[in-house]
């Protein structure tokens, strides 16, 4: 073999080598940073099928920290439970008083208000198939391999290489937007917290629950503006910023009605 060769195919093979430490390393981080979390994150976490989704979701759960557990999502026990209460009667009351406006403001057409709280399950596949979820994924696995590499780690964590890296993930932000979708256990559906509404006319959805419909039927028809206005002095609080979706509220059955509602212009 020439020189030049071998030595060519030294580098690239040392590159190689450097790129494979470089991701076990990464996964040997993820453990360390999994470890301390709730069982419940812990099991999600292994429900998540590839390693860039699995590490945005733990950045997920650092950030919620303390409140993770009660916010976690309901089991499909707790959702029947729910199902059976007197805050659901209310809350099907309050989305009743609101789509009553609502159809009085906006003759022929009517409001569809999906009550049923989002399992776990749901969540998790969702997660799991979403194609931004795993762009942005992708952009935090690289940002992670920058981060590792940059010589402030050991090759095996540490205790204070934990905390470094668990620092580093609750601060990451994502550009130029935020997932479309909650972390899995953390959607405010998961708890009834959250509806997304859709406009309806003649039965048909002409304004539904897309990111690719937020400009031309949300803002350019004027439906986020019209259900905004039939949401004031209700429990509703909303609608969600970022990401941008017109038709998210949140909902607030212990709150004082206020005029918090109220987000127009
Ligand atoms: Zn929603």
């Amino acid at each position: 073999m020439r020189p030049l060769i071998a030595v060519v195919l030294i580098a690239c093979l040392a590159a190689a080598g450097t790129s494979l430490a470089a991701s076990a390393s990464r996964q040997e981080y993820l453990l360390a940073v999994t470890h301390d979390l709730p069982p419940v994150a812990k099991e999600a976490v292994q429900r998540i099928d590839d390693p860039p989704r699995q590490l945005l979701a733990v950045r997920g759960y650092l950030r919620a920290g303390e409140q993770l557990s009660s916010r976690w999502s309901w089991s499909a026990e707790e959702i029947r439970a729910y199902e059976a209460s007197a805050e659901y009667r209310d809350l099907l009351a309050e989305i009743a008083v609101v789509a009553a406006r609502f159809e009085a403001q906006n003759p022929g057409y009517s409001l569809y208000a999906n009550t049923v709280a989002r399992s776990l399950d749901l969540q998790l596949q969702r997660w799991n198939s979403n194609g931004s979820v795993g762009v942005i994924a992708g952009r935090l696995q690289e940002a992670a391999l920058r981060e590792l590499s940059g010589g402030a780690y050991p090759a095996h964590p540490d205790a204070k290489a934990t905390v470094r890296f668990a620092n580093f993930l609750r601060a990451w932000r994502p550009t130029p937007a935020a997932a479309p979708l909650a972390v899995p256990g953390l959607s405010l559906h998961g708890r009834s917290r959250a509806v997304d509404f859709q406009i309806e006319q003649n039965g048909r959805i002409i304004a539904p629950t897309e990111v690719a419909k937020v400009r031309s039927a949300w803002e350019q028809r004027g439906w986020a503006r019209k259900l905004a206005a039939a949401m004031r002095h209700t429990r509703f609080v909303g609608p969600l910023q970022a990401p941008n979706e017109p038709w998210h509220y949140e909902y607030e059955p212990r709150a004082e009605r206020s005029e918090r509602g109220s987000n127009e212009p």
